[in-house]
């Protein structure tokens, strides 16, 4: 009996999209998402984790900026602190500047070069650029009492968002909003003069799991495969990634009656798009001392996408493993070799010098810089294609078996 993996991956599509929604870590839908995962796991037979650890929530009531009659729209920063307060407006455009600047009680009007590109968060470990650090510190050590930032658009490092916020970091306490470009224009003229900013946001204590699963021998070596849970908020994250859920949650019954003498672990990793990446330092954590055990991380970001067909990127593969996944691809469905990308959690195994493999859609890897889908309303399940998702999880299906026999040989 073949089940209709498609009309199934249409299920949980709408279940993680439409039914539950946003995602965030945190979040109440994102501990409804983990559950479920974890249900559909168990169901098929998989011995199942879900490791907790805190995370920050976090509530959206709206900013307001105004100078005299004139108002400005802007939006609060994801996980920043709340402001109600007056005070002088001090324009900053550069990193000299910054340095110089003399900040103390008044509000700080990033724009210009130094808003160029999102700060990486203060405690993020895997990619954090001297510049960012000096950034945030000069920031804190300056004494503004909040910061106003005027974005440009930038798709290859803030995803389809425009404007994007400078500062997403729930470690910062700065209280910060962002704008668009044009509207920073609009604000110029006022620097020096008194500004009235209001933002009605709150860090919310919260918690949040990663979910996995595994079968096979576990004792021994394994194949880690992972799809992060989460969703940045403003999405329902259907790209990103509720499709790499929903082909984890394929394979866990297309390997269901999977006994080999290979280790299977399935693992839902919640946090790629926040801040803190807790779910992933939470799996370093537990793994620090057997990275060495893991043989191969596959690992799904971006798939589905309705036009053109799935990508797999391959990292310092072994000749057997990666001849034995070009043979794979060589006979599957919609399923191509493509180029490299380093965003994504399979990084995480490479960092520990273990192989891995990427899997997305071709389009999204060769349209990174100038999509404006990602982290976005558009990233929603009209632009999937469940086939796609079926003929993913049944070519990584027969790669996994194939390697578990390679194995035995
Ligand atoms: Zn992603």
């Amino acid at each position: 009996m073949t089940e209709d993996l498609f009309q199934i991956s249409t299920t949980y599509l709408d279940r993680l999209c439409n039914v539950i929604g946003e995602r965030p870590v945190g979040s109440l839908g994102n501990q409804e998402a983990a559950e479920y995962i974890e249900k559909e796991m168990k169901l098929q037979g998989w011995e199942t984790e879900t490791p907790e650890f805190n995370a920050l929530d976090w509530h959206d009531g709206g900013a307001i900026l105004s100078v005299g009659s004139e108002k400005f729209t802007v939006s609060a920063s994801p996980y920043s602190l709340g402001f109600s307060g007056e005070a002088e407006l001090l324009s900053v455009t550069n990193v000299a500047e910054l340095a110089k600047a003399d900040a103390a009680g008044k509000i700080l009007f990033l724009h210009g070069d130094i808003a160029a590109e999102q700060l990486m968060p203060k405690n993020f470990v895997f990619f954090n650029p001297d510049e960012h650090k000096e950034i945030l510190a000069l920031l804190e050590q300056s004494g503004a009492r909040a910061i106003i930032c005027a974005t440009k658009r930038n798709s290859a490092l803030a995803g389809g968002l425009y404007p994007f916020p400078l500062i997403e970091d729930g470690d910062f306490d700065i209280p910060s909003v962002y704008m668009t470009e044009e509207e920073g224009r609009k604000l110029l003229p006022f620097v020096g003069e008194r500004v009235i900013l209001k933002s009605d946001v709150k860090r919310i204590e919260s918690k949040g799991c990663n979910v996995i699963g595994k079968k096979g021998n576990l004792s021994a070596d394994k194949i880690v495969v992972t799809a992060h849970l989460d969703a940045k908020r403003g999405t329902p994250g259907a790209i990103d990634n509720a499709t790499g859920v929903i082909v984890l949650l394929l394979l866990a019954r297309l390997l269901d009656d999977y006994s080999g003498n290979l280790q299977i672990e399935l693992v839902a990793l919640n946090g790629e798009d926040y801040y803190a990446v807790p779910g992933q330092m939470n799996y370093i954590a537990a793994n620090q001392d057997s990275f060495n055990k893991v043989m191969l991380n596959i690992n799904i970001d971006g798939a589905g996408y309705r036009g053109g067909p799935s990508a797999l990127s391959f990292y310092g593969l072994s000749s057997p493993v990666e001849n034995k996944a070009r043979e794979v691809l060589s006979s599957s469905k919609g399923v191509v070799e493509g180029g490299q990308w380093p965003q994504g959690d399979h990084s995480i195994f490479i960092q520990y010098g273990r192989p891995a493999i990427a899997a997305t859609s071709h389009w999204f890897s060769e349209n990174m810089d100038s999509q404006t889908i990602t982290h976005t309303p558009e990233d929603n399940p009209k632009i999937v294609d469940c086939q796609k998702l079926v003929e993913l999880a049944e070519t990584l299906n027969t790669l996994i078996r194939k390697l578990q026999m390679l194995r035995d040989n």
